[in-house]
């Protein structure tokens, strides 16, 4: 399946110079949406996963289909102020200063394999402050999964051991 077709290039979104991604298009087309979950739950099935732990927001539409595909457990990473109980949190820096998320305390267990997912990897900072938010936690990431890589961003270099997969490439 084309799927680069189906994914909209919207430049100068939010600010100029970024081209920005869009989605939106693939989840409204639910041959294609089906076939990213299929794909994800292929590579996954089998493979001991705990939970997938997936970031607001739009890790949330691809997280929550395949945790019941797969049956496995569901855990938000939210921004800060969102998760009511206790909270780990990590901070990490942007392009122009910093940003944090929160993962509640008992979401991972010690030694529970997870998979990290989100739509896109960019500059990877999203990403690595998930992964120490698990690790912290206990848990054992055993790769980071993404829907779209911008690999020109060099993302992966901030993810260090961490294994990635994406199912598109720029
Ligand atoms: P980063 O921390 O730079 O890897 O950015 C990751 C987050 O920002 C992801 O959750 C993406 O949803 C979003 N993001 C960053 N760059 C883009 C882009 N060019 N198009 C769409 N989403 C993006």
């Amino acid at each position: 399946m084309d799927l680069k077709a189906i994914i909209r290039d919207v430049p100068d979104f939010p600010k100029k110079g970024i081209v920005f991604k869009d989605i939106t298009p693939l989840l409204n087309n639910g041959k294609a949406f089906q076939y990213v979950i299929d794909k994800l739950a292929e590579r996954y099935q089998g493979k001991g996963l705990r939970s997938i732990v997936a970031m607001e927001s739009r890790g949330f539409i691809f997280g929550a289909p395949l945790a019941t595909k797969l049956g496995v457990g569901f855990v938000p990473v939210r921004k800060p102020g969102k998760l009511p109980y206790k909270t780990f949190q990590e901070t990490y820096d942007l392009e122009y200063g910093k940003d944090t998320l929160e993962i509640h305390q008992d979401a991972v267990g010690k030694g529970d394999k997870i998979l990290v997912l989100d739509d896109v990897l960019a500059t990877g900072g999203t990403a690595a402050a998930t992964v120490k938010l698990i690790e912290k936690a206990g848990g054992d990431v055993v790769e980071a999964a993404f829907i779209i890589h911008l690999s020109f961003l060099k993302g992966q270099d901030k993810l260090q051991r961490t294994p990635v997969f994406s199912i598109i490439q720029y």
